[in-house]
């Protein structure tokens, strides 16, 4: 099945065309600058790059149109003709508690996303227009895969805050949780590596990379995560705090003078790396001051590494034993330093680096564990469209044939 993966986001729009089951992807590529000055579509095929630029501003649906108009090209295009094009995958960053699973859009899904749009204003309205913007130029089924989806196993104690019960209620605030189809998939992932079943797996998944959360899977279940009502609890992220005391926000607000959208750009965009360092949000950056002796950033790493560390610690509590831990992302599938940090300490739990593996384990799966330790650490290449794409044909085949 011939399907087309979409992340729709505010100002961008990225693509890749699978071929499932099989012949993976045929051609990828990203749409940027939609609404602004300047726009830029890059188009990958194999290894060859070739960039376009619109001469005047886009939006979702032109930016979608000019990426169809890239695959059929005789020049850069994968497929002859639009309609070889069987189905439609897209992200949805938020589902509520309306979806535990991929969905058909239908017009009660789409109403049903849009009742989201409170819980992610940033990001389900432009998800939304990648769907009606495909809606006007396929004639094809869409699906909708959720970030939060695979988090909907949590129990009520795991994702109810300590906050008056009537907040639940009346506007549904709650753990969501994040990223989940990176837990989903490198979960799975390790348990073929260990040639174990899931449900047998008591495993902790940390998707590491500019954002970051943290998930416990046990028995093949989500059942804690470290991200919340939005992505920006649970660990330091680049620019975004993580944990802190909610009073502090009080704290910040009054003696500061500053308004909530300021205090929301302060703890998502200017906080994490970035903020204790003072320079950057880029790990390999980070890495590199601190080894040049500059404290600001050998204190972010610590503070970075220690919190991923307690969350371990959490998880493994919250389970009864962690078989396996799993890192992933920009952070975790490259940054040696950070998983040697990371781990450190939690010996007990039988999580024991080998120094060798973890060194030479960049950016490829591996098992990098002491041979002898009683639980594994594995890096797994985190890779969502592949989810994305098998999820659409798994709901096309279930719903239209
Ligand atoms: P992501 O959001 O998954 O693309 O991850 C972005 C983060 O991964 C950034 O902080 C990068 O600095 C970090 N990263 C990417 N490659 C490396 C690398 N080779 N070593 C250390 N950090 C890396």
């Amino acid at each position: 099945m011939k399907i087309l993966v979409l992340n729709s986001g505010s100002s961008s729009v990225k693509y890749q065309l699978w071929d499932t089951p099989d012949k993976g992807v045929l051609a990828k590529g990203l749409v940027s600058r939609i609404g602004i000055d300047d726009p830029l579509h890059q188009h990958k095929v194999n290894d060859r790059e070739i960039e376009f630029a619109p001469d005047e501003p886009i939006n979702h649906e032109k930016a979608i149109q000019l990426l169809l108009d890239a695959l059929v090209s005789p020049k850069h295009g994968v497929i002859a003709r639009i309609d070889e094009i069987d189905a439609v995958g897209h992200r949805v960053v938020h589902g509520g508690e309306k979806f535990s699973d991929s969905a058909l859009i239908t017009p009660e899904v789409i109403e049903a996303i849009k009742e989201c749009i409170p819980l992610a204003p940033l990001h389900n309205p432009p998800n939304l227009m990648g769907i009606i913007a495909c809606e006007k130029v396929l004639d094809v089924p869409q699906v909708a895969i959720f970030d939060t989806a695979f988090h909907q196993t949590m129990e009520p104690y795991a994702y109810i805050y300590a906050l008056p019960y009537e907040f639940y209620d009346e506007y549904k605030i709650r753990r969501y949780g994040f990223h989940g189809t990176s837990h989903y998939y490198v979960a799975h992932q390790a348990a073929k590596m260990l040639g174990k079943r899931i449900e047998e797996l008591k495993i902790i998944t940390a998707h590491l990379g500019n954002g970051a959360s943290i998930t416990a899977v046990k028995n093949g279940k989500c059942i804690d995560t470290s991200m919340g009502l939005t992505p920006l609890e649970g660990l330091v992220m680049g620019t975004r705090c993580g944990d802190i005391d909610p009073a502090i926000v009080l704290f910040i607000m009054e003696q500061k003078n500053i308004d909530i959208k300021a205090t929301n750009n302060l703890l998502n965009k200017k906080s994490g790396l970035l903020g204790i360092s003072g320079a950057t949000n880029d790990l390999r950056d980070v890495l590199k001051a601190s080894a040049n002796g500059v404290y600001r950033a050998k204190l972010a790493l610590d503070v970075y590494c220690y919190r991923i560390r307690k969350y371990i610690g959490a998880y493994t509590a919250a389970m009864g034993g962690v078989d396996v831990l799993v890192f992933t992302a920009g952070i975790g599938e490259n940054a040696s330093p950070i998983r040697k940090k990371a781990v450190e300490g939690l010996e007990f739990a039988g999580l024991i680096l080998d120094d060798d593996k973890n060194n030479r384990t960049v950016g490829i799966p591996g098992d990098i564990s002491a041979k002898d330790a009683s639980a594994r650490i594995l890096v797994i290449p985190t890779n969502e469209e592949l989810v994305i794409a098998t999820e659409t044909e798994r709901i096309v085949n279930e719903n239209l044939n």
